[in-house]
């Protein structure tokens, strides 16, 4: 039982004005691991002031000394990996080597990579008269979602902080004692009172009052398109700048000449990542109808090797959803798609058979989807994938860009060069050619209503900066 009572504001740990606290669930025993502080608006109005305090000193400091603490908090981070998979393991559900790698190693390596960035970075350059200089922003309040906990705050906070601006965390209330983890870290390496501050608590209550403060310049948001639509509406009183990443429904195009040996089980390993639960997962696969039978045999194939089970044990695939809510939506999608008439290949809404608890959802494959069914349409964030039969190569790129969303994709074709010219008509802000692999330093983010902004490497930095001029 991990019991965290306090929060982390202006360089210590104190308790919540509040007298509420949350349970922390596992998701694979459904039992109580932990508690936080229900934090209040009080709670952010306290932090918000201790970081505007500490911005002025902060934002002089050199990018030599920003390096320097961006350094010790990577290596109190890599110090702390096997926690923080442990935790992450526990909380969402993924199976303890993926967590050490990705829910651990992400972090890590992202404040190492802002560390190398800042070293090279220009804050400055001549345009004729005028010298145009990078500034910091202010003061940032960073909001986060549960399915890459520890992840998605290390892409707010480690450029924030290294641009020269003072933080307010909110991280997910449903993973967060990865947050705690981190919190830790930055105290023993001694950064400035106010420099970065955590209130944990819930969205409608903590989140708002991040987003609706006057004296937070920036919102950088995660998460579902719903709750980042309230968080820019909010935010817009007070014309912060508001960065969002937010939900996706990514295609995945397979052209005819495709070896589908290697495109269908990549697609189906791309939609099941951490049980599904990943904002850029490849969730509508895009088949030439001519090729329909085949690739349903390879994907329900590939699909049966995702085993659900207990993220502890070495031969897991697949691990539980994160909550029974999430759970429960998840199978309701399953259902809907049988009832809008997709053929369901492989999986269901029933419980994984052998696992009587845990918030599990068998490894789903629906074929002879159409773009209109909502599966096809709405975010599902679980193992459920829907391969949808074309007759044309226009006819897949007009189905993958028929959507709201416009996160990630894939294409797949005989040649890198044909992959490529078709990557360039799917209007998603990234898109994998051919099986080309995940860059922790490329620019990630939406176009659409999957979001506004780049996080990750150089523009991840460049978020967290404004632009000034001065005239000589
Ligand atoms: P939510 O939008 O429910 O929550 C994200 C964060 O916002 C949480 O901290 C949540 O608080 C908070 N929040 C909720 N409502 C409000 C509000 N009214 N005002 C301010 N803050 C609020 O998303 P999930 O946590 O369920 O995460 C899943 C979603 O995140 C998916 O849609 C996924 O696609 C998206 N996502 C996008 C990524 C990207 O980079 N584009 C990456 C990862 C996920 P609380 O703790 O109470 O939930």
């Amino acid at each position: 039982m991990i019991d965290r009572d306090k929060l982390y504001i202006d360089g210590a740990w104190v308790p919540s004005t509040g007298t509420s606290t949350i349970d922390v669930i596992n998701s694979t025993t459904e039992e109580v691991m932990g508690k936080i502080p229900e934090g209040t608006a009080e709670d952010v109005d306290k932090a918000v002031a201790a970081a505007k305090k500490a911005f002025p000193a902060w934002a002089k400091t050199s990018v030599e000394e920003r390096g320097k603490f961006i350094q010790r908090i990577t290596e109190g981070l890599q110090a702390r990996m096997g926690d923080i998979a442990q935790v992450v393991a526990q909380e969402v559900g993924m199976p303890l080597n993926l967590s050490t790698m990705i829910q651990a190693g992400l972090p890590v390596m992202t404040f190492g990579s802002i560390q190398q960035i800042l070293s090279t970075f220009e804050f400055e350059e001549t345009i004729g008269n005028s010298l145009v200089v990078k500034e910091p922003v202010g003061v940032v309040g960073a909001i986060t979602p549960w399915n890459y906990p520890l992840h998605q705050i290390a892409l707010k906070v480690a450029p924030a902080l290294a641009a020269g601006n003072t933080v307010v965390l909110k991280p997910s209330e449903v993973a967060p004692l990865n947050a705690f983890i981190l919190a830790d870290v930055i105290d023993e390496v001694g950064l400035p009172a106010g420099v970065f501050n955590l209130v944990t608590g819930v969205g409608p209550v903590v989140g708002e009052a991040i987003a609706k403060h006057p004296d937070v310049d920036m919102v950088s948001f995660t998460g579902s398109t719903r709750a980042g639509k309230r968080v820019a509406e909010l935010g817009a009183q007070s014309v912060k700048r508001i960065a969002l990443e937010l939900g996706g429904k990514s295609p995945n195009i397979i052209l005819d000449d495709a070896d589908l040996s290697k495109a269908v089980p990549a697609g189906v390993g791309g939609a099941f990542l951490n049980s599904g639960q990943t904002c850029t997962a490849l969730t509508r696969m895009i088949v030439p109808r001519s090729k329909l039978a085949e690739v349903e045999q390879l994907a329900v194939q590939a699909a049966e090797t995702y085993t659900p089970g207990d993220p502890f044990e070495a031969t897991t695939r697949l691990g539980p959803l994160v909550s029974a809510a999430q759970q429960e939506r998840v199978r309701n999608y399953i259902n809907k798609g049988v009832e809008e008439g997709a053929k369901l290949l492989t999986g269901g809404p029933e419980q994984p058979e052998g696992l009587d608890k845990g918030y599990f959802v068998r490894p789903t494959v629906f074929s002879d989807v159409r773009n209109d069914m909502t599966i096809a349409q709405e975010e599902i964030f679980g193992p459920v994938l829907s391969i949808i039969p074309v007759d044309s190569e226009e006819e897949a790129i007009e189905v993958a860009n028929d959507t709201i969303y416009g996160l990630a994709g894939a294409v797949w074709a005989g040649e890198k060069d044909k992959a490529q010219e078709v990557a360039r008509q799917i209007r998603t802000g990234m898109v994998d050619v051919n099986g080309g692999g995940f860059n922790p330093m490329a620019p990630f983010g939406g176009f659409k209503q999957s979001g506004r902004g780049r996080e990750a490497g150089k523009y991840g930095l460049e978020e967290f900066l404004q632009t000034k001029s001065m005239q000589l």
